[in-house]
């Protein structure tokens, strides 16, 4: 059957655009489609290929390669030739790894689809695929994802359900055109800050990880749907902590706060002094902001919990009633002059 599709194809020679094998129990790859050099689109899915043949590398032209649910092990190195391929299909093989150089052709690619593979790790050359709009790593097993995947600047849409990630790089706030992000069942505990970045970002979903708190700013994302049952969210209530009353602060915090505040007020000596300083100047670049009196600070007084309503313009999951975001207090004074909906976390 597969022969005969295949003899059709071959008479076509150059006018063959498209050839579709699906379920046709292949165990290799048809090394004739050297002779078919104007094909577009190849699909090959649900076969017993384990290999790809090196003869792929005559399709010049090929946009469209369809090897889903074969028997392949690696994201074959043939693939660097296919320098006009825009969608890649490798879903349900047994991949682990990727074959050295396979990603270095594929400048064009637009959607790259690894669902239900066996991957644990990614290398640091997927930063080569610099068009891929739509990235699809579920039910793998990644335990993280490395921070050379957020210089993919034309990433819109990143699902990476079902894996074992424990974090994600601060990177991504890199990912400017990023508008669907997808965390689904892995064991994130805390979302970076820098998420809060994500301008363009409109579904979010998180369900199933061990989020508690979220960065502060995360209010102000833009989303049309965010999804975060299946985790250990805040819940308001009083979280008492034990704390010092007295407040003793290193010399460097007292000099750093006084200096942050003279800068706050554009302290004009101030300011030009401490183009001097490198190092003073990197120090304040991680200030933190009380969440009381506003006032910039380095080392927190108390790690708290502030309960925000979520924006009446997100779509939510039931179980979010108020957002929790992590807030810093300045010092003992501000902490009792705290909102009713601020909390210290206490901690374990
Ligand atoms: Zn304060």
């Amino acid at each position: 059957m597969a022969e005969r599709l295949l003899i059709k194809a071959l008479h076509g020679g150059k006018n063959t655009k498209i050839i579709t094998l699906n379920g046709k129990k292949m165990k290799k790859m048809p090394s004739t489609l050297e002779r078919l050099p104007g094909l577009k689109i190849l699909d090959l899915q649900n076969n017993l290929i384990p290999k790809v043949c090196p003869e792929i590398s005559s399709l010049t032209q090929l946009t469209a390669l369809n090897l889903g649910n074969n028997l392949l092990e690696e994201v074959p190195e043939e693939m660097k030739y296919l320098t006009t391929l825009k969608k890649l299909h490798l879903f349900g093989n047994k991949i682990c790894r990727f074959a050295p150089g396979a990603c270095d052709g594929l400048q064009n690619l637009i959607l790259l689809n690894l669902n239900k593979n066996q991957l644990t790790w990614l290398p640091q050359e997927v930063s080569r695929l610099k068009r891929l709009k739509y990235l699809s790593i579920n039910h793998n097993q990644l335990a993280s994802i490395p921070r050379e995947l957020c210089f993919l600047g034309n990433l819109s849409e990143l699902q990476l359900n079902y894996n074992n990630l424990i974090c994600i790089p601060r990177e991504i706030g890199l990912l400017k055109k990023l508008q669907k992000l997808f965390l689904v069942r892995n064991d994130i505990e805390t979302l970076p800050e820098e998420i809060c970045e994500l301008k363009k970002l409109r579904i979010l979903d998180i369900a199933g990880n061990l989020i508690q708190i979220f960065p502060s700013g995360f209010q102000n994302l833009k989303l049309r749907e965010f999804y975060s049952e299946g985790n250990p969210l805040f819940l308001k209530q009083p979280i008492i902590a034990a704390y010092k009353e007295d407040d003793v602060w290193s010399l460097q915090e007292i000099t750093l706060r006084f200096i942050m505040h003279q800068l706050a007020e554009e302290n004009p000596l101030l300011m030009h002094v401490l183009e001097w300083y490198p190092e003073v100047r990197n120090k304040i670049s991680q200030e933190k902001i009380c969440a009381v009196c506003e006032k910039p600070f380095l080392t927190p007084w108390l790690e708290c919990v502030e309960f925000v309503p979520p924006p009446k313009s997100w779509k939510i999951s039931r179980n979010l009633q108020l957002v929790p975001l992590r807030t810093f207090t300045c010092c003992h004074k501000c902490f009792i002059h705290r909102g009713r909906n601020l909390f210290a976390i206490a901690q374990a």
